[in-house]
């Protein structure tokens, strides 16, 4: 079976819909992206996500800085966000650029990244970056934002009626972003976490007994027949770019009528992620509106 994400992501909105019904708040979602350098593919990602905004009829603004900026004057106006009660969501648009991590040199280099993320009012940080929504996510406080690609992820196994208890799942890939947050929900659902990364050199070994793979490395054609059996799940999270035309991180020519089920890219987890961007806007809005600041989950 090929998994089709955007049907699934239309369930997501209309999820969105019923949660904004539930309140009567008279201005609209605002969310602000900050970007610093001008890499082309976070431009494209960028645009998608503004896009995305008009037509649910949401507001965004994006503010760029030069890659040779100082990290101190990004700060200040993620400050000036934070207090801006017209913004509801705030997103720093990864990864910053080499040079503006050289620059701002500090002790480790992700520092600089972590020092950015960190100054993001923790209810208006919408993609769940900051080391308090990665706190509440892993102790099961749901007051908190989880990264939007991980709550796509779930959506789909949950969509296709995968039952996670007791399974064998391997996550290819440990970023803050994708990998962690993943393994951290399939642990909640019951699953046995496998993690693996570019340290580890025989990827197959795990991946032969695994019920679901969710490759999230970046690399195409990592994952191919002889490295799985034809009962698992492939959910592709990777996107590469080669002469214009998108990869994902699986060999699909070769899974697609093999494995139970996989995801195509694109077309599969990618429209999640941005229906869960939305979403988490949608409930910093009723969050930020909400006088009593109960949880919205
Ligand atoms: P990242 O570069 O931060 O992390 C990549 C991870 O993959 C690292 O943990 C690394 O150790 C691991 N890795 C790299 N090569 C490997 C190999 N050969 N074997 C095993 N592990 C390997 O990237 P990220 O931000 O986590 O994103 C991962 C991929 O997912 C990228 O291709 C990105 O474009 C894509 N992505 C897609 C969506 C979507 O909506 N579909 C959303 C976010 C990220």
């Amino acid at each position: 079976m090929v998994i089709n994400g955007k049907t699934i992501a239309e369930e997501v909105y209309s999820e969105l819909q019923t949660l904004l019904d539930r309140y009567d708040v008279p201005r609209k979602p605002k969310i602000a992206i900050l970007l610093i350098g001008n890499r082309e593919d976070s431009l494209k990602y960028i645009k998608g996500k503004m896009r995305k905004c008009e037509e649910l009829g949401f507001l965004s603004e994006l503010l760029q800085f030069d890659e040779t900026s100082d990290v101190h004057d990004v700060v200040k106006q993620i400050d000036v966000l934070n207090h801006d009660e017209s913004i509801d969501g705030i997103l720093v648009q990864m990864p910053l650029p080499y040079l503006f991590i050289e620059k701002n040199k500090v002790p480790h280099t992700e520092s600089v990244t972590r020092y950015i993320l960190d100054s993001i009012d923790p209810n208006k940080d919408i993609d769940g970056l900051t080391a308090t929504n990665i706190g509440k996510y892993v102790a099961h406080d749901k007051t908190g934002f989880i990264p939007a690609t991980a709550q796509g992820v779930m959506k789909i196994l949950q969509y296709i009626s995968i039952d996670l208890t007791g399974k064998h799942v391997v996550i290819i890939g440990r970023s803050l972003i994708v990998g962690k947050p993943i393994a951290q929900l399939c642990l909640e659902k019951n699953a046995g976490v496998t993690m693996l990364h570019s340290h580890v050199s025989d990827i197959s070994y795990y991946t032969m007994s695994a019920d679901v793979i969710i490759l999230a490395a970046g690399k195409p054609n990592l994952l191919n027949r002889e490295m799985v059996h034809d009962q698992a799940v492939v959910i592709d999270v990777g996107i590469s770019v080669t002469d214009g035309k998108l990869y994902g991180d699986a060999d699909f020519s070769q899974l697609q009528d093999y494995v139970k089920a996989i995801t195509p890219v694109p077309g599969g987890v990618g429209p999640l992620t941005i229906a869960y961007i939305m979403y988490n806007l949608g409930k910093a809005y009723i969050y930020n509106n909400d006088s009593t600041k109960n949880s919205v989950s």
